[in-house]
């Protein structure tokens, strides 16, 4: 069916063509058919879901090969799209373990009572100011919240519902009691280890909540700007339960399938194995596609989940853009600096300093013993190499949600840090298992048993992350999430609500407003944008 819309004076395929359906292309497309669109998205794998996706990589064993846990999934998202209906169940991880090479460990679980008690072992300061750091965060984290759902103010335009934007914001940050108005200018402006450094004297407590702040930056833990990065990850919660984390029953993969099945009982047509070539302008606006195949498809509005560099540069051409958009374009940071390992387990990793299968593995569990040790693993990424001793972020799966592994088999995930997308020396391609080893060495100084029990590993680089998922440089968020990248910057000042130079072309991933993570934000203030802009 042809449709016609009085805004867009030619007939077009679909109103709007989404390219890529990870799960913000995919929340993107479920609001917009639901207000009556017509809306085909374009996906170039096999599988939907992006970053978001669970994949049986060997036999019997399913990983969530690139993204692990959700936090930050908008409450709004999960009600409006009604989920829960759709199969997305989350299911809470209980803590975080961090061995230490002394023989002992720190073991934060959701039960403050029993983090308070296991705090004061270390240190009875901080077991003070843990309560009070975390009343502190939630009051960050509520006085950002709206700011996820707003499309933001060009503080550059005189446009008054902008000004309007600015005035509410500015009143928020008015109406905080003083203390938290220092807090909040410390989280924009300090390092993820100074802001802690105020509030804690425990060495292995600020390294591992320190490493929040380096998580997709290339960053240390001491760099200025990655207190944010810490803010950013405490913006999640879990019905209703602020800052905690959880697995997806079956894997981040059926996070995008339960959208994606919302999205086509709004009506939403979907295509895997569809990968886009170009996106096709005329005088100035974009209306439609090609396909790799060479087939053409038209639509009112193109809305790409693509970062700048794969929207513009590769599918638009500069030839179109503004110069100093380009230029912009070029300058947007990926500098993606995290690899992932995925192992298949024979059983389950011994940690030394508290042996056996407890509830301590059923968390994440972090490769982060001090805060010298994480910015030492920076330090090698500075100079283009991978840390010869990396942070790493694990969560074993399958003891949560057996269906991921066989019966008495595990899957563990590994997130890992740095791993530079451009290294000095060698390519990835010949470093690949050289990496995957120095990660399970590292996995090793604590759980000796953990060689011993893999059956399989798969090892991904930053460059193999580029390849499978369309990632730039192997950037997890679509680009850094530093500060001169966010907000009215992301991804470029002056564009940053959604539209781009390019009439009815629209961005509606990572790369906007408010940025990575399992989120759908940009995807849903994208299709109300898109919405607002073309209603007849
Ligand atoms: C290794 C790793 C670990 C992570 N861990 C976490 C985590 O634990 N928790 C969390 O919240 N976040 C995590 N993230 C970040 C999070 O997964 C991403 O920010 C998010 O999934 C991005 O979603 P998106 O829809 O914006 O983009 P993407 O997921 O990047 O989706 C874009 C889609 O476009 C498709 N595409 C690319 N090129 C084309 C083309 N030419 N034509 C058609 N389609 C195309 C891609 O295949 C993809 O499906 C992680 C990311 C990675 C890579």
């Amino acid at each position: 069916m042809l449709h016609y819309n009085e805004r867009f004076p030619y007939v077009a395929n679909y109103d709007v063509i989404v390219i890529g359906g990870g799960h913000n292309g995919l929340v993107h497309a479920a609001y917009l058919a639901r207000a009556g669109r017509k809306v085909l998205v374009l996906e170039r794998r096999h599988v939907l879901g992006g970053a978001a996706v669970t994949e049986e990589i060997f036999p019997g064993f399913k990983f969530s090969v690139a993204s692990y846990v959700v936090s930050l999934l908008r409450p709004e998202i999960i009600r409006e799209l009604d989920l829960p209906r759709h199969g997305l169940e989350i299911l809470p991880l209980d803590g975080t373990f961090t061995p230490m090479p002394s023989g002992d460990y720190l073991w934060r679980v959701n039960d403050h009572a029993k983090t308070r008690r296991e705090i004061a072992r270390h240190s009875r300061v901080d077991a003070e100011a843990y309560e009070e750091y975390g009343k502190a965060m939630v009051e960050m984290g509520r006085f950002v919240k709206p700011i996820l759902n707003m499309t933001p103010p060009d503080p550059t335009s005189l446009d008054p519902r902008g000004l309007k934007d600015l005035l509410f914001l500015g009143r928020r940050f008015r109406d905080l009691p003083d203390q938290d108005k220092y807090n909040q200018i410390q989280l924009m402006t300090m390092s993820a280890v100074d802001f802690l450094d105020q509030w804690f004297e425990t060495d292995v407590l600020k390294a591992t909540m320190s490493a929040s702040g380096i998580i997709g930056t290339f960053l240390g833990v001491r760099s200025p700007g990655t207190a944010y990065v810490l803010l950013h990850h405490y913006m999640g919660e879990i019905d209703g339960a602020f800052r905690s984390w959880g697995l997806s029953r079956g894997g981040t993969g059926a996070i995008s399938d339960a959208i994606g099945s919302a999205a086509r009982e709004a009506g939403v047509e979907i295509r895997t194995e569809a990968p886009v070539a170009h996106i096709r302008v005329k005088n100035g606006a974009a209306t439609g596609v090609v396909l790799e195949s060479g087939d053409t498809l038209t639509a009112n509005v193109v809305s790409s989940s693509l970062d700048p560099r794969q929207t513009f540069t590769n599918m638009v051409g500069d030839a179109h853009l503004p110069a100093d958009f380009v230029e912009d374009v070029r300058r947007y940071k990926y500098r993606g600096s995290s690899g992932k390992v995925n192992l298949a387990l024979d059983g389950l990793p011994n940690f030394s300093c508290r042996p056996g299968a407890g509830t301590h593995l059923r968390g994440a569990i972090s490769i982060s013993p001090s805060v010298d040790y994480m910015e030492r693993a920076y330090d090698d990424a500075k100079y283009g190499r991978f840390s010869r001793r990396p942070y790493i972020d694990m969560v074993i799966p399958s003891l949560t949600d057996p269906s991921v592994a066989p019966p008495g088999k595990h899957v563990m995930s590994c997130f890992v840090q740095y791993a530079p997308y451009h290294l000095k020396e060698g390519t990835w391609d010949a470093q690949r298992e050289a990496f995957g080893d120095t990660v399970i060495n590292a996995i090793a100084e604590y759980a000796p048993n953990v060689r011993d029990i893999i059956l399989h590993r798969q090892v991904l680089t930053p460059l193999d992350i580029e390849r499978t998922f369309g990632l730039s440089e192997g950037n997890i968020f679509q680009g850094e999430l530093t500060l001169e990248q966010l907000f009215f910057l992301r991804p470029a000042p002056g564009w940053a609500r959604y539209r781009t130079p390019i009439r009815h072309l629209y961005m509606c991933g990572s790369a906007t407003h408010p940025g990575g993570g399992i989120m759908g934000a940009p995807g849903r203030n994208a299709a109300l944008r898109i919405l607002k802009e073309t209603s007849k």
